[in-house]
């Protein structure tokens, strides 16, 4: 990296650099504003929740030369908003600006292979995994391996980019239909809990967390994100300082700068990776409301060189995404969510991206409850599925 010691500083009212335009890259503007930065974002689209609240946009795709050089130009300290870009992107990025994360924590992350051997040389556990990259590959399976999980190495989110493989025999098809490109198989894992980490690790090498949220998933996309004050009050939480202390040891082992999410897995009271994402998560979302300081914030913070915020809870909250669904009556017709009715909850923070068009499954929004008895915002959110037609299963109910 071009400058990293602890005296890097970029001062408000300077530009601050952004490779992505997605939502994450829009909450992140919105915070770099608030502290007086200016924001280029360089995104080959048109239009894009990022791109429309920019300072500047630099329309280009991630690997062209002349878009990158030009971003690298405006400012001096850059980020991304999503782990897809090109490596070569990031070097380039690397040899003319300070970069966090840093190309190779990115070229970790960006990889299932590679993050799964990570993960697993920290003495981590990791769900139990083969790796297939040829059709060969399929027949070394152990029949009693299944039922497993099929996940491209490099591109999945949201669920996208694995099939569930009940038994050996479908293994090669769902090889073939996934393209024959790297993959991971997993063995399918039944889950008692799912929870989420959002380490800030600066270029000091200081390192705080985010309490740690329980994450609930419908086909494979995060639905709500629970986040307590007393979390031994509804789930017993006697795991969430280990996974606290393996998420750090994760961004140090990583020399990692920047946001990183954890995903784990709880499986009979073993704590298992899932992943890592290097950015902002959208099971952290609920920092923006429920903390002293988002995990935008502190993006910006940690590019700038300004000290790490306090990332104390100050409200217990449950953060509810709205998906493009949403949007779709039950005759499949679409018709606009009721806001208003949605606005006269109390305690209710409403987040929309700004995108045109909601698609079914397409992250439009969310929402996050805020207040200190975790029943009531439980009340809450079951009042706020109403509205919204989706699901929503208390948590007593868990
Ligand atoms: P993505 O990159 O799409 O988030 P994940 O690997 O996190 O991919 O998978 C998405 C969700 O699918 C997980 O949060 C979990 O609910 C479920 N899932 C993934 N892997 C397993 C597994 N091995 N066993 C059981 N459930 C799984
Ligand atoms: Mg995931």
């Amino acid at each position: 990296m071009v400058f990293l010691n602890s005296n890097f500083f970029v001062k408000p009212g300077s530009w601050l650099g952004l490779v992505g335009g997605g939502q994450l890259g829009r909450m992140f503007c919105h915070s770099a504003q608030n502290l007086g930065y200016k924001v280029v974002v360089l995104d080959p689209s048109d239009i894009s929740p990022a791109v429309s609240v920019a300072d500047l946009h630099i329309k280009s795709s991630y690997d062209d030369k002349n878009g990158l050089e030009r971003l690298s130009s405006i400012c001096k300290s850059v980020t991304i908003e999503f782990e897809n870009i090109p490596f070569s992107s990031l070097e380039f990025l690397s040899k003319r600006n300070v970069l966090t994360p840093t190309a190779s924590s990115v070229a970790i992350a960006q990889n299932r292979i590679f993050e799964k051997n990570f993960i697993s040389s920290l003495n981590v556990d990791v769900a139990p995994y083969k790796v297939i990259v040829n059709k060969t590959d399929c027949d070394l399976i152990d029949h009693d391996f299944f039922p497993g999980i099929l996940k491209v190495a490099k591109l999945g989110y949201d669920g996208k980019g694995q099939v569930t493989v009940r038994e050996k025999k479908e293994l090669k098809d769902k090889f073939v239909f996934l393209g024959e490109v790297p993959c991971v198989l997993e063995k399918f894992l039944s889950l008692d809990r799912e929870i989420s980490v959002v380490v800030a690790r600066n270029l000091d090498g200081d390192c705080v967390v985010f309490p740690p949220a329980i994450n609930f998933h419908e086909c494979g996309i995060l639905s709500s994100s629970v986040v307590t004050r007393s979390n031994h009050e509804i789930y017993d939480n006697t795991c969430f300082s280990e996974v606290c202390s393996i998420a750090k040891k994760i961004a140090e082992s990583l020399n990692y700068y920047g946001v990183l999410c954890v995903e784990f897995f709880v499986v009979d009271n073993n704590i298992i990776v899932n992943e890592i994402a290097p950015r902002p998560h959208n099971s952290g979302h609920y920092s923006m409301d429920a903390c002293f300081t988002s995990q935008f914030e502190q993006q910006v913070r940690i590019m700038s060189g300004l000290p790490l915020g306090n990332t104390e809870l100050l409200s217990s909250s449950i953060m509810i995404n709205l998906l493009g669904d949403v949007w779709f009556g039950s005759d499949g017709n679409l018709i606009e969510p009721d806001w208003r009715k949605l606005l006269s909850i109390s305690g209710l923070k409403l987040h929309l991206y700004g995108k045109e068009e909601a698609r079914r499954s397409r992250k439009m929004g969310h929402v996050t409850l805020l207040g200190n008895d975790i029943y009531d915002l439980d009340e809450k959110a079951y009042d706020l599925s109403l509205i919204l037609g989706i699901n929503y299963t208390k948590i007593s109910k868990v």
